[in-house]
């Protein structure tokens, strides 16, 4: 183990490898390699750079008795049990802000992608239909449209403010009302999908969360809806909704994560009306060097004493 007693675990691009190499961190790939390393390596690690969905509880921070800081890569933590981290006086860090952007930039292209059926588009004009002169069935307009977006954060904000100049009618839920350009604030997640024809799950994941897009407010957006998730899978009712567009109750759906990711369930990939995409919100150069930066710098800080740049408990 190097003296620094950093470990970085998960998979690292080549430019985070070498920056993580040139501020000392041990690399390895999973957190089971982690828990494999003898329990004297395990017992000098201060910090840990963690970049993996593999949950992190009491039991594993316990493999790590001198740990101080948990940094983790993406803004999301819910793999990690925070309580469990906060009594062991475990600092948990994560990389907010610097993701918003592009996030919010995949939520609209996607909801276009769904709703000009730009997919079916394409493979209309490469099967060369379209120079056969069949033409391309019309498809739904996006601009003018109710939208919803269920949980009004750092990234919901920036989706709303796009969807806005899309010239949509913005409607939101969030635990209480926000001040927002007049966007109007709905008490609960149903009587924001009763309002809307599109809705956008922006909430946090984990337990809290879990399923908050239930059959009922999938019911309420109704048969001409259409559903766009960039949150976390644990947050959709995933049965719920794939019985809800299997049905016809749902009139589609745009998804960048899923319940058990990246082994998704297999009805997904016959529904037509469904767009598709690999968890990759976050997922361009520019942004995730930017994520990469935050979560070195959150272990500078804690080497050095300082005040933690984005700490979470
Ligand atoms: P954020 O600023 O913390 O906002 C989260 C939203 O979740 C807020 O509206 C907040 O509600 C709500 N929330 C928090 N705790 C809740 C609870 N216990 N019950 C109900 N609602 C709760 O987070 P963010 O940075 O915008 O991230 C939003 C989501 O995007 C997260 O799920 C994150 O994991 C996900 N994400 C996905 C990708 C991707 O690649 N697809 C990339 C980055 C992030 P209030 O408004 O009431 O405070």
């Amino acid at each position: 183990m190097a003296d620094t007693g950093i470990i970085a675990i998960g998979s690292y691009n080549d430019n985070d490898a070498d920056a993580l190499d040139e501020i000392g961190a041990v690399r390895v790939p999973s957190l089971a390699d982690a828990l494999a390393l003898p329990e004297a390596e395990r017992a000098t690690v201060k910090a840990i750079a963690y970049k993996s969905g593999a949950s992190i509880d009491g039991e594993v921070l316990d493999a790590f008795p001198a740990l101080g800081l948990l940094s983790n890569f993406g803004v999301g933590y819910d793999a990690i049990d925070v309580a469990a981290a906060t009594a062991r006086d475990v600092a948990v860090t994560n990389t907010p802000d610097v993701l918003n952007d592009d996030v919010a930039d995949l939520a609209v292209g996607m909801l276009l992608m769904q709703m000009r059926r730009m997919r079916q588009a394409d493979a209309h004009v490469r099967s060369g239909m379209w120079a056969e002169g069949q033409p391309f069935p019309l498809n739904r307009k996006m601009s003018g449209a109710r939208v919803g977006i269920l949980g009004l954060g750092r990234i919901g904000f920036e989706i709303a403010n796009r969807l806005a100049a899309f010239k949509m009618d913005v409607h939101y839920w969030s635990r209480s009302s926000k001040e927002t350009p007049a966007w109007t604030w709905h008490d609960s997640p149903s009587a924001l999908a009763e309002a809307v024809d599109l809705l956008v799950v922006a909430v946090v994941g984990g337990p809290e969360t879990e399923n908050i897009v239930s059959k009922e407010v999938l019911d309420a957006l109704g048969a001409d809806g259409v559903l766009v998730n960039i949150s976390r899978g644990s947050t959709v009712d995933e049965a719920a909704l794939l019985d809800a567009l299997e049905g016809g109750r749902l009139a589609g759906a745009a998804l960048d994560v899923f319940e058990n990711e990246p082994k998704i369930d297999p009805r997904f990939a016959a529904l037509e009306e469904v767009v598709l995409q690999p968890h990759q919100g976050s997922a361009t150069h520019t942004t995730r060097a930017a994520m990469g930066c935050l979560q070195r710098a959150n272990i500078e800080a804690f080497l050095k004493g300082d005040t933690l740049l984005t700490r979470v408990n």
